[in-house]
């Protein structure tokens, strides 16, 4: 009887110090490991010089996979300072400008010029490596954006984006779309990916949802759904404590949403990371520091080089 109780506790204590193990070097990793930021805006206030050095200081070994929709428009110097490291995409900026001019209704018009041009060039952008995709395609964020005069909600699977998808799937490269998560657009966001079943789409901010459950269904559903889970952690908020935002808040620096968790682990080749300095309130540091504190450190070790890089490199075939 004895020795059984002294074998079940050197069993406990083995398998607790397994476990705290485990954790440990799961924290260590999720500091350590490189990251895809695949949300990253370069803006006015970040210039390429500054952006190489910010990757460098954190370990970010790509950045990009949106536009600079406030300036600088142009990504090409941030390309050409990075070399691959840097993630084109083009669309964002054409949206921006067609949604300025046009209002809304604009961005469902296939025959503007603007969207004429970009759909003209874009073979000719993948195909010399100027740009890997499309995105962000702001097309619902009647709730998730600060700036009223900023908010549309579009028609998703419209002409135009159809069109983006057709030279995307042509060209093995993938769509990121800003969406929230109305049952009318979800509708529309699985029309494309059904369409286009080999192309990657990225739900920006993965959809802002705070509905698990309509998460895991899309990607059961759908092969090639992701979610990047940049704007989704505490600091991102200028009042984290207001109901909407406790809502749309997953990670802080040192927490997280287990149900995120356990969806994560669910599909651990479905989820990347960003930063989404989309206004210079937004800390970069801090957001980094919440992706490795609060987000990766609370994953498995396969998991977490997973989401913060791994998948990022096979979908958008980074080197
Ligand atoms: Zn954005």
């Amino acid at each position: 009887m004895k020795v059984k109780k002294i074998l079940l506790a050197s069993l406990i204590t083995l398998s607790f110090s397994t476990f705290a193990n485990e954790a440990d070097a799961a924290k260590k990793l999720a500091q350590e490991v490189p990251i895809a930021d695949v949300h990253r805006h370069v803006q006015k206030w970040v210039s390429p010089e500054l952006l190489k050095q910010q990757m460098e200081k954190n370990n970010v070994r790509w950045s990009g996979a949106v536009g600079a929709p406030f300036g600088p428009f142009d990504t090409a110097p941030y390309s050409r300072l990075l070399k691959n490291k840097y993630i084109p995409t083009a669309g964002q900026v054409e949206l921006s400008d067609i949604f300025g001019v046009h209002g809304a209704a604009g961005l469902t018009d296939i025959n503007l010029r603007t969207y004429q041009e970009l759909l003209e060039s874009a073979d000719k952008l993948f195909l010399s490596g100027q740009i890997k995709g499309f995105g962000e395609l702001i097309l619902n964020n009647k709730q998730s954006n600060p700036n009223v005069s900023f908010r549309r909600k579009v028609k998703i699977d419209s002409a135009p984006i159809d069109a983006m998808f057709t030279i995307a799937d042509k060209n093995k490269g993938f769509v990121q779309i800003h969406s929230e998560d109305d049952a009318d657009s979800i509708e529309e966001l699985k029309s494309l990916s059904n369409k286009y079943k080999n192309t990657a789409l990225i739900l920006s901010h993965c959809l802002f949802t705070s509905n698990v459950e309509l998460i895991r269904s899309l990607m059961a559903n759908s092969s090639n759904i992701y979610c990047e889970m940049s704007a989704r952690s505490r600091s991102h908020f200028p009042n984290p404590d207001s109901e909407k935002a406790k809502l749309w808040i997953v990670y802080s620096e040192d927490s997280v949403k287990p149900e995120w968790i356990n969806l994560i682990e669910e599909f651990p080749n479905r989820f990347m990371v960003g930063t989404d300095t989309y206004n210079p309130r937004i800390n970069f540091e801090k957001n980094i520091e919440e992706i490795r504190g609060g987000l990766l450190s609370n994953l498995k070790p396969s998991t977490i080089e997973l989401v913060a890089y791994k998948n990022a490199v096979r979908v958008m075939r980074l080197e």
